[in-house]
């Protein structure tokens, strides 16, 4: 029998009406929502225009889904989106034994420009999310949304959702203009994320507009930008101190593929050794050791990233599946294992799949 592996980056679907029932009254007709505009079915969010939904999966077994807008947005995906049975169902049959769990419509929901708006359809999503998810089995490690413009607001809700089971903090990749990563107005996010063992994660496409380029190429284009989000994240982390004073935070850069992590760490040591007459502050060690330490990138499918373990370290490599997602690996989880890890040991790719996950979330199956 194959070893049992972890999901990095999974998804759940969140249901059509979660934000027009949980969100407080007076702020339900500007919910999240999904709705029928022009005999297509789009993504409402305050802030941003409406944008398309993607294809149905081409796994869709045809069982999810029911009359009008229901059948319409739950047949895309499997019912495991929103059903945690049947999501532990669809594990079972792939191998998989846990999932860190991000949303599908509330990524977009770090955009929403109205302060309360965001903070009440990120508390609205936590509180859904450790419901369905997070009570119905360890399995399942819920990361919390946590907009950063207010960052009082941010910790108080850091503290709301360790109390309700979930396992780690979802932060938008691209921080408020004003506000860079850098800012020690944040020490107070990793402090309270460190004090719950809480990994900070950052999923690709968070916190700015996906979809910037819209001629020649955009499509491709696009999908180089935002990746881009994870090596100036990763970098303000670690070159202005942050992972240096908070020794015990772990960040995870999500959905963003691994083959760029080598050139990052050595782009950083070049400028701390070769720049250093201008480098501030002074870190005790390169840059690229308190990556190697705490910092994590997930991947899918990335040979680039495998081949260059030795030099990143195997640690920072975390596979992940994207379940239900049509790009994830689902229900050919096993075949495609086997195939990326052709070449790597039994121990690295066990690192890889399951321990440093079960490590950071606590997903570690039963013996
Ligand atoms: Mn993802």
């Amino acid at each position: 029998m194959t070893a049992l592996v972890n999901s990095a980056d999974s998804h759940v679907v969140e249901p059509l009406d979660l934000w027009q029932q949980r969100l407080p009254r007076h702020l339900r007709d500007r919910a999240p929502r999904v709705a029928e505009v022009d005999g297509k079915w789009v993504f409402l969010v305050e802030g941003m225009p409406p944008r398309r939904m993607g294809g149905p999966s081409t796994n869709t077994d045809g069982k999810a889904g029911g009359e009008g807008a229901a059948a319409s947005q739950e047949s895309r995906f499997r019912a495991g989106g929103w059903d945690p049975d049947e999501r532990a169902r669809d594990l079972d049959a792939d191998g998989v034994w846990g999932e860190v769990l991000y949303p599908t419509i509330a990524l977009f929901g770090f955009m929403i420009p109205d302060a309360e708006l965001r903070m009440e359809t990120a508390r609205a999503y936590n509180d859904w999310l450790a419901e369905t998810f997070s009570a119905a089995s360890k399995r399942f490690a819920g990361a919390a949304m946590i907009p950063v413009q207010d960052v009082d607001a941010a910790v108080d809700e850091i503290e709301r959702v360790a109390a309700l089971g979930l396992r780690s903090v979802m932060l938008p990749m691209h921080a408020p203009a004003e506000r860079p990563y850098n800012s020690a107005d944040y020490d107070a996010v990793w402090a309270a994320a460190s004090h719950h063992g809480m990994p900070c994660s950052f999923h690709v496409g968070t916190g700015s507009s996906p979809w910037t380029e819209r001629g020649p190429g955009g499509a491709v284009i696009n999908y180089v930008e935002v990746g881009l989000g994870a090596q100036r994240t990763l970098a303000y982390l670690a070159a202005s101190g942050v992972l240096e004073r908070f020794p015990e935070l772990h960040v995870v850069m999500v959905e963003c593929g691994a083959g760029w992590l080598s050139w990052l760490l050595e782009r950083m040591d070049e400028a701390f050794e070769e720049h250093a007459q201008w480098v501030n502050p002074k870190l005790p060690e390169p840059p690229s050791s308190y990556v190697r330490r705490q910092g994590h990138v997930t991947f899918g499918n990335d040979a680039a990233g495998v081949v260059n373990r030795s030099f990143t370290g195997v640690e920072a490599l975390l596979w992940a599946s994207d379940y239900p997602h049509p790009e994830g690996t689902w229900p050919h989880t096993r075949e495609t294992l086997d195939r990326i890890f052709n070449d790597v040991s039994a121990t690295e790719r066990r690192t890889i799949t399951y321990e440093t996950t079960a490590a950071l979330y606590g997903l570690e199956a039963p013996a």
